[in-house]
């Protein structure tokens, strides 16, 4: 396995990589990796065949965090990485640094947005799928995203990258900008891989102790209960927001930050729910955030 840290020579093992015809398979990942970071991998495996590369990207890009968030206490464990990367069979993992990626000192400032870095003053902004949701929660948000994707796809120039379900905004905005940019990349979305009891596996559920973990279950739970209420008849989303308010009263250590029920395809709110629409939830356990969804 090669680790790659300069963008110049990922670059260039790419174009040699196309040369000889070589498929090449991505996952990008801000690292502390775990099994859902893993299933894309055999995703993308399974996507570039034997022949092919894969390649993993591990970078926790300052631009999609907010001043106010947990970019520098953000979990990381490089050497435990790259043994789970040798191990599931990535071919190289990309690390750069801020200063490979920002050249002249990453964005900093109130929201980031009237302090440019001198070196660094383009930015990727998608105006339609990004405004609700995570994109109204943390306005900054998919600003940084996008950047950042479009950046490691001239970089590592794959045919098909994979991103998890579990970030289904992000999934969908990453598909638009593909889409509206012209990249000729395949986009792959894969399922969300959940620990035993339902909680979907994030670097971020280590922030939590074992009273909030117990409790971080009710993202899941609400899910079910929704698919529940929803499979024979559809229901006001202003109802099942309301029940919702309710049901998280049962985990004094959890608040509800969003709860949305919109359509897949246009992210568009729904007022009635009806199974087939898609939920997404943030909620606050302790001073962790997580998120999830599901179609109902
Ligand atoms: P992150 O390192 O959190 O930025 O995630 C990197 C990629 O892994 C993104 O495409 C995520 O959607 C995906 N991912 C995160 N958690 C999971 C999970 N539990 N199952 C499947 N994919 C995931």
């Amino acid at each position: 396995m090669h680790i790659i840290s300069s963008p110049g020579a990922m670059q260039k093992r790419s174009q040699s990589w196309r040369r000889q015809g070589i498929r090449i398979g991505f996952v990008p990942t801000m690292g502390y990796l775990h099994a859902g970071h893993l299933s894309l991998v055999r995703e993308a495996r399974r996507r570039t065949g034997k022949k092919g590369k894969v390649v993993l990207s591990i970078y926790v890009n300052p631009t999609q965090f907010a001043p106010t968030e947990d970019l520098a206490k953000y979990p990381r464990d490089l050497n435990r990485d790259l043994q789970l990367c040798r191990e599931a069979g990535v071919d190289t993992v990309f690390t750069p640094g801020d200063a490979e990626m920002y050249p002249g000192g990453r964005p900093q400032g109130p929201a980031h947005k009237d302090a440019r870095p001198t070196g660094f003053s383009t930015y990727v902004v998608e105006e339609k799928l990004s405004q609700n949701m995570e994109g109204a929660a943390r306005p900054t948000h998919f600003r940084g995203v996008t950047t950042v994707v479009a950046k490691l796809f001239n970089l590592v120039r794959p045919d098909v990258a994979v991103f998890g379900q579990k970030d289904f905004q992000q999934a969908a905005v990453i598909k638009r900008m593909v889409a509206d940019l012209n990249f000729p990349i395949k986009i792959v979305i894969a399922p969300t891989l959940r620990e035993r009891d339902g909680l979907a596996m994030s670097s971020r559920n280590k922030y939590l102790d074992a009273e909030q973990r117990a409790q971080a279950v009710i993202l899941f739970h609400a899910l079910q209960a929704v698919c529940a209420a929803v499979k024979k008849k559809s229901v006001s989303a202003a109802r099942l927001k309301a029940d919702l308010k309710e049901f998280f009263t049962a985990a004094p250590q959890a608040r509800l930050d969003y709860v949305e029920f919109f359509d897949p395809g246009t992210l568009e709110p729904v007022t009635q729910v009806r199974s087939g629409t898609q939920m997404a939830l943030a909620v606050f356990v302790g001073k962790t955030r997580l998120i999830d969804n599901a179609p109902l």
